[in-house]
């Protein structure tokens, strides 16, 4: 059989790219001819995969698709929608992204692949692959239970049932009983979300009716809701996860996304010294604000709890740390604070780390557990509380931060040291906190097993393979 091309358009957010960058490397690993489409600003995130290719029989190639910014009123250089503040940016984003269907098309048409994975953000390129006659794969950078649960909550709107917004309510049909509050659901109804709302709808539609999904996930985390989602949603789904494994090395894992802000060594070497378990690493990920008060109450919690941590802050934030803070933690070895870019999958993968303060996004969720640690989970915005259920309710590996509510900004406050400290003592604590790393440990090796040879991801890729190979016949 001639061999099998696979494109992968990935959108433009890092917690797109970093897994769909990985999920290239491995498809190149298995042989394939593999193609990343970007843009300029962009490219430059992917020579790490692309080396890391060096050895397979198959290299990842770039190709790069002008993103006319300029011709929407955004500054020269935008590339990724973290960079500007909500609303009007987020519009005028959209309305640059809208505009890499003529030259993605123009791609596919010269290049004629078997298939294009391409994220939730490009609904059109169903479109493009009805018109070439191949499959069109979703990957919307999540895991299947939250999938399962956003579609549950659409479908039977059981949140109207409530009479406030604190009120739970249970998510019907379910394989769990998921309960959730109306403060804690995405609300894009509010007048400056209505471009991205259209997005939102036209990914859903063009979802619907493609090929089917790419999970980044392993079978043994959520095996209920791959079955939920395969079954009761009747979808076609394939899990290949978690694809960070595919990084075997300190570099590759300390250079996920972007050179770190710390020298990995250094890195390392501030969490030899520490006990097994007695580190906690505190992040938030790449698009959700941290407010100048929150800043200084995480600050404030983390010296009350006594524990040694490693807290990742914007470089520009470091003027909101507490007075001398950062002095006194370097000073008695507590903390280690890295402003920028940090290489989290080093740090939790870690034996010295045993506890994670996350905001949920699907990408850390699962590097935490490839890291066997148990976590605070801090929603704060997109379908993190979704995610964060699963961490506490279901996998019982996190405790909630609180009564946090989703935000319509990214923006994460209000919450108290003393709640912070509490969240904290219970995840890194003897009875409590080893109960939660226990099963996480046990989810790290299923995790293993699962991308090795024969194991469930493994599997599924090589299905996968299978099914786009033969897909002109069917
Ligand atoms: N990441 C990292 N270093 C940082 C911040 C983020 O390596 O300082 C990586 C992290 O490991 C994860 C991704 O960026 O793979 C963030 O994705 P996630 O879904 O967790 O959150 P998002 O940023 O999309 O909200």
């Amino acid at each position: 059989m001639a061999n099998c091309h696979v494109v992968f358009f990935p959108f433009t957010a890092y917690g797109h790219m970093i897994p769909m960058a990985d999920m290239a490397v491995l498809f190149a690993s298995r042989g394939l001819q593999t193609t990343i489409i970007t843009t300029p600003t962009n490219a430059s995130r992917f020579s790490k995969s692309i080396q890391k290719t060096i050895n397979y029989h198959h290299q990842i190639a770039l190709h790069i698709i002008p993103f006319k910014v300029e011709e929407v009123g955004l500054p020269p250089g935008t590339g990724n929608p973290d960079q500007g503040v909500a609303d009007e940016f987020l519009s005028s984003f959209f309305e640059a992204i809208s505009m890499l269907q003529e030259p993605v098309e123009q791609f596919i048409q010269e290049s004629h692949p078997n298939c294009i994975i391409a994220d939730m953000f490009y609904p059109w390129t169903t479109e493009i692959a009805t018109k070439f006659k191949i499959p069109r794969i979703v990957f919307n950078g999540t895991g299947l239970f939250p999938q399962c649960v956003a579609e549950a909550v659409g479908r039977y709107d059981h949140a109207k049932n409530v009479s406030s917004d604190s009120e739970l309510f249970i998510v019907p049909n379910l394989p769990h009983e998921t309960k959730l509050t109306r403060k804690q659901l995405p609300h894009f109804e509010a007048e400056t979300f209505k471009g991205f709302l259209k997005v939102l709808v036209q990914a859903m539609e063009a979802e619907m009716k493609s090929y089917g999904v790419i999970f980044n996930s392993f079978y043994e985390l959520e095996p209920e809701y791959v079955h939920h989602f395969r079954e009761v949603m009747n979808r076609k789904a394939w899990h290949m996860g978690p694809v960070s494994l595919c990084n075997k090395n300190t570099e590759d894992n300390s250079e996920r996304g972007q050179k770190s802000a710390i020298d990995e060594h250094e890195c390392l070497k501030w969490l030899e010294p520490r006990a097994p378990d007695s580190v906690v690493y505190v992040s938030f990920g790449t698009i959700v604000k941290v407010t100048r008060a929150q800043v200084y109450e995480i600050a404030m919690g983390l010296e009350a709890c006594n524990q040694h941590f490693i807290w990742v802050i914007k470089k520009e934030h470091e003027q909101w740390l507490p007075e001398g803070f950062e002095a006194r933690t370097k000073e008695n070895g507590k903390g280690l604070i890295i402003k920028g870019w940090a290489p989290q999958v080093l740090i939790l993968d870690h034996e010295s780390v045993g506890g994670f303060v996350t905001h949920c996004g699907w990408n850390s969720v699962l590097e935490g557990v490839t890291g066997g640690v148990a976590m605070v989970a801090w929603p704060v915005m997109a379908e993190q509380f979704y995610n964060a259920k699963l961490v506490t309710d279901v996998l019982q590996i996190g405790v909630p931060i609180g009564d946090v509510e989703w935000s319509a900004t990214s923006s994460c406050g209000g919450v108290k040291r003393e709640a912070i400290e509490k969240a904290v003592a219970r995840i890194m604590g003897a009875e409590e906190g080893e109960g939660m790393r226990r099963r996480s440990q046990v989810l790290k090796e299923k995790a293993r097993t699962a991308v090795e040879e024969g194991g469930s991801s493994y599997s599924d890729l090589t299905a996968f393979i299978q099914d786009i190979k033969t897909f002109k016949s069917k």
